[in-house]
């Protein structure tokens, strides 16, 4: 922890409300707060702002009822997630769509896509309090994958606004007063140090550790690959442990399976039109239930450790399928995460199986050998599987009729498959009024925090609840902190 704070120390700049990266929780921090009357400023790891909410689909929750989406956010979150923050967070993200109108964005609802990994209309239909659960709503814009909506709406507002912004300016410290609390950040520009005065407070909103692998380990106990901006890597959390910040919902991930190509540092989704596939681990055998499983949570059944063994022998695990599902789509999601910078997978898959990402073969003999599985052990798990198609019944995965489509005619085709990250839940404990608690369970003077660090969320995610959270605890966060006391 530094000292700081003092009307000695020599400031580069000041503000009354410094927010440290600019995502969509960042963005809605400044809003709030500027709108409150504050002078703001915003501190950006990156060239330019948008974070994962640009590369993201920008889905949005509504809810019907507030103790029904309480109970139901309540159930999930296993008790480690109190009830007063979460009806805060149903209350305040009811106000998102109204909040976007306002601002000049139309609302579309989200369809649900004809596509698995699918995200569910409703996560845990059987989970209490889930009728109170609303539609997926989304900004309208060019396409379905909205967060690049969202963020160029609420880009064209902090512009509008002429909120002053550091980029390529990651913070590295907070600076403290041990009476007055937190005055003030540190950023390093290039060779530059920046000390950032805040007079009435700094909001954390930098996001996750995606991109932190020995966090990956030490917390949620595996690696991962991660789907969206490289500059989340775990900063956020060091900033506010340094200062005696209490961690929560470290083992919370939104979390699905997609593919690792060499080429790129990013995962890429793996999203499968409805037709004949399977995953099988690295026995040939089947292990989950394909398509009923939600989106986020899709990485959970491959996190099994066989204990005689210590082997992870679903990391990596495959999917495999035919020339007709081939034919259907895209078996890559390429318009949202960052990979959506750089590549378009194509609509027949040809041009992935050119570049040897797709392995292909005219045999599941062939095929096995491409991805070093037993020959007899994926025959007969495919055998297996054709067999329940035809009766229309998975007894042990519980696969929905509907979809259990057998593998018909070759070629076949196989790819890797790896846990991969939307991104990551713990971070800095909140309370209701976005203030960061300590260790010993009070708030740390003059310091905020917003959006997926530390986020409200734990390990039963269900979708569209991190952006909303963004938006709703920015909004909060940004309030609250232009309403401290000035530093004098
Ligand atoms: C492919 C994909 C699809 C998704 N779809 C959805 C969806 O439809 N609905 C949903 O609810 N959620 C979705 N998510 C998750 C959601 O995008 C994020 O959880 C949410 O946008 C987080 O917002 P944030 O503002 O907290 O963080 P971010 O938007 O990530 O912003 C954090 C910012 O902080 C910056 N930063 C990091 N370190 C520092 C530092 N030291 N100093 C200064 N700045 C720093 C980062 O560069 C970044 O700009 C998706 C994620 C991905 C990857």
């Amino acid at each position: 922890m530094s000292e700081g704070g003092s009307k000695s120390m020599k400031w580069d700049h000041e503000a009354d409300v410094v927010v440290v990266g600019y995502g969509g929780a960042g963005a809605a921090a400044v809003l709030a707060a500027s709108e409150a009357g504050a002078s703001v400023i915003v501190i950006e790891k990156n060239p330019e702002g948008g974070g994962n909410t640009r590369y993201s689909g920008g889905s949005l929750r509504t809810y019907l009822d507030t103790k029904k989406a309480s109970d139901y956010i309540e159930t999930l979150c296993d008790g480690a997630t109190e009830r007063d923050i979460i009806e805060t967070f149903v209350v305040e993200s009811g106000r998102n769509l109204e909040w976007i109108k306002a601002m000049g964005g139309e609302i579309a609802t989200r369809p649900t896509p004809q596509s698995f990994p699918n995200s569910l209309p409703v996560a845990f239909p059987s989970t209490r309090g889930s009728d109170g659960i609303g539609p997926r709503a989304r900004v309208k814009g060019a396409g379905d994958d909205a967060g690049i909506d969202l963020w160029g709406l609420l880009k064209r507002r902090v512009d509008d606004l002429a909120i002053r912004a550091l980029y390529s300016a990651p913070a590295s410290q907070l600076l403290v007063d041990k009476d007055a609390g937190v005055t003030g950040v540190v950023a390093q520009h290039g060779e530059q140090t920046l000390r950032v005065r805040a007079k009435r407070g700094v909001i954390l909103t930098c996001g996750g550790f995606e991109y932190d692998t020995q966090m990956h380990i030490n917390y949620l106990g595996q690696k991962y690959f991660a789907m969206c901006n490289p500059a989340n890597t775990g900063d956020g959390i060091r900033l506010a442990g340094e200062v005696g910040a209490e961690l929560w919902h470290m083992k919370g991930v939104a979390a699905s399976l997609g593919y690792k190509f060499p080429e790129f540092e990013f995962g890429i989704r793996c999203s499968m039109p409805a037709g004949g596939f399977m995953f099988v681990d690295q026995l040939g055998q089947r292990f989950m239930d394909e398509t009923g499983t939600d989106a986020h949570l899709m990485w959970s059944p491959t996190s099994y450790i066989d204990t005689r063994t210590l082997q992870r022998k679903r990391i990596p695990c495959y999917v495999i399928f035919d020339e007709d599902t081939r034919m259907r789509g895209p078996v890559g999601v390429t318009g949202q995460g960052k990979v959506s910078d750089v590549y378009q997978w194509t609509r027949d898959n040809n041009a992935e199986i050119k570049k040897g990402w797709i392995k292909a073969a005219d045999t599941i003999g062939d095929l096995s050998r491409h991805i070093n599985v037993r020959a007899d052990s994926l025959q007969a798990t495919i055998a297996k599987y054709n067999l329940q198609c035809v009766g229309g019944y998975d007894p042990e995965l519980g696969r929905a009729p509907d979809t259990l489509i057998p593998l018909g005619r070759p070629p076949y085709y196989a790819l890797e498959l790896w846990p991969c990250l939307f991104n990551t839940q713990g971070g800095p404990k909140r309370n209701a009024r976005a203030q960061v608690i300590n260790v010993r369970g009070l708030p740390i003077k003059r310091l905020y925090s917003a959006g997926e660090l530390g986020s409200l969320w734990h390990r039963n995610y269900p979708g569209a609840g991190n952006v909303s959270e963004a938006l709703a605890f920015g909004r909060i966060a940004g309030r609250n902190a232009a309403a401290e006391i000035p530093l004098g």
